[in-house]
């Protein structure tokens, strides 16, 4: 399969690897947001979280820990980001499932995404909407 992460899993493209085992691999982004930003990917390909299966959440929850754990030891990282993009619209690029985990300090320049608040009865309507599809 012709997929970037399916290869740096398998170490057919170089990355730099903080950590590994025999499901996950968590490697630096190329391009971070902040430096320590790393990437946690399930060795398994699957495109988005929804094709993730269940077994392979608990590693990959452990794994961000570690990462985040090391990312809080360094003397300037003050918070972290985890933060995972599905299809195009939400700005996935890499269509293998991952996960960023974004070390932040106060004053980095990074904003979070603006709210935009609900009018009278939208929250009470969403709430149904999505309860309604909850299987
Ligand atoms: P997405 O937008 O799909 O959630 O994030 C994809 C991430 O992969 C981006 O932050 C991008 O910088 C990173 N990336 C793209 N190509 C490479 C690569 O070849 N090596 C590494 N280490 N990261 C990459
Ligand atoms: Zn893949």
């Amino acid at each position: 399969m012709d997929c970037l992460f399916c290869k740096i899993a398998a170490h057919e493209v170089e990355s730099d690897i903080i950590y590994e085992d025999d499901k996950v691999i968590a490697f630096l982004d190329i391009n971070p947001v902040n430096h320590g930003h790393t990437l946690v990917v399930p060795k398994k390909h699957s495109e988005q979280l929804l094709e993730l299966p269940d077994e392979l959440a608990e590693p990959v929850i452990a794994t961000i820990k570690k990462i985040m754990r090391a990312l809080m030891n360094l003397p300037d990282v003050e918070g972290v980001n985890v933060m995972q993009n599905n299809y195009e619209a939400a700005g996935q690029v890499v269509p293998h499932v991952h996960f960023h985990v974004i070390p932040r300090k106060k004053g980095d320049g990074h904003r979070h995404w603006p709210g935009i608040g609900y009018a009278e009865g939208e929250a009470a309507l969403m709430t149904m909407k999505l309860k309604d599809g909850i299987k």
